[in-house]
């Protein structure tokens, strides 16, 4: 308080600087916490095979369960732990517990044998030293297998990538791992840098695809990303899915991977092994692996 006091006397801007600086410590001490105190949760949203109707994979995506605002979502905290580092340990946490669910998945539901899982990492773990040591940790941890797991990064990371990440990224390719560029297209057009990189997947980004059936720039944009993706033998995803006349235009354009709420919204683990369960749901995982595994 005696602080507080000291800055408030040294002038406004200085005194609004100080609370902001002290606000994000708390915050950030708050989210390391929750960490601990497995405030955490994984909802996972599967990708469907919507020319074929199946569910191909499923994406981790993380929710806080705050004791007393409920459950946040990431925009909610993720830009803040990005900038703090506690990405790095929420990161890590998201990672054991999707690779935890998805093996018990496998083990428990015949239609999951195959299942695909895909895992966000942010610029900050992509940047980690013993990234791949950790990663290799959590798989022989919980027998999730390499083959089965996708690790998502943004275009900042993969458009700018220094000689140590592009090591770390080849080596989990190396351990049978896929790599999938998130957000497709809203970052720079430095294309060249995808050929140094093992990328497996393309994801074309939310906002392409929203205007994908009335803005003929966005179908361009969309359909300029399947062409260059499949080109490079990369797997094309759609983000953001709504309607039907954005699944037919993606179809039109050679597309037939997509996420969105037409499909399936994000859900809890229980939800998400319901739905692998469900005898009436198709799932023909398999498949797809074989066709990613080529
Ligand atoms: P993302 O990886 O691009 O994930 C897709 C986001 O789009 C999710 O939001 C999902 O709920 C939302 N979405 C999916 N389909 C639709 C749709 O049809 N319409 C609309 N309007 N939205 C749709 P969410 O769960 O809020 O996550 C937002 C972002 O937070 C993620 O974007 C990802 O960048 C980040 N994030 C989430 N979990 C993690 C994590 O564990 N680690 C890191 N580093 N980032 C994460
Ligand atoms: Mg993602
Ligand atoms: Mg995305
Ligand atoms: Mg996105």
């Amino acid at each position: 308080d005696t602080a507080m006091y000291a800055a408030k006397r040294a002038g406004r801007g200085r005194y609004q600087l100080f609370t902001a600086e002290l606000d994000t410590r708390a915050r950030d001490a708050e989210l390391r916490r929750a960490v601990e105190n497995n405030e955490l949760v994984v909802h996972f949203q599967p990708a469907a095979d919507f020319a074929e109707d199946r569910v191909v994979a499923v994406e981790a995506l993380v929710r806080w369960n705050h004791p007393q605002r409920g459950l946040l979502m990431p925009d909610a905290f993720i830009d803040l732990a990005e900038e703090t580092g506690a990405i790095v340990g929420v990161g890590e946490w998201v990672l054991r517990e999707a690779c935890r669910q998805a093996a018990e998945w496998r083990a428990t539901i015949p239609a999951a044998a195959d299942i695909l899982l895909s895992v966000n990492l942010s610029p900050q773990q992509a940047a980690q030293t013993g990234l791949v040591e950790i990663v290799r940790g959590i798989l022989a941890d919980t027998g999730f297998p390499a083959k089965r797991l996708i690790l998502e990064l943004t275009e900042s990371v993969v458009l700018q990538p220094d000689e140590a990440t592009v090591a770390r990224l080849t080596a989990l390719r190396e351990m049978g791992i896929r790599i999938a560029v998130d957000d497709f297209g809203t970052g720079y057009a430095a294309l060249s840098y995808l050929r140094r990189l093992p990328v497996s997947i393309l994801k074309i980004d939310r906002s392409f695809v929203t205007g994908i059936d009335e803005d003929p720039k966005a179908y361009a944009i969309a359909e300029a990303v399947v062409r260059l993706g499949h080109a490079f033998g990369m797997h094309v995803v759609a983000e953001g899915i709504e309607t039907i006349a954005q699944t037919r235009r993606l179809l039109e354009m050679g597309c037939y991977l997509g996420q969105g709420f037409l499909f399936h919204r994000p859900q809890s683990g229980e939800a998400i092994a319901a739905l692998l369960r469900d005898a009436g749901t198709p799932l023909r995982w398999a498949a797809f692996g074989r066709e990613l595994a080529r």
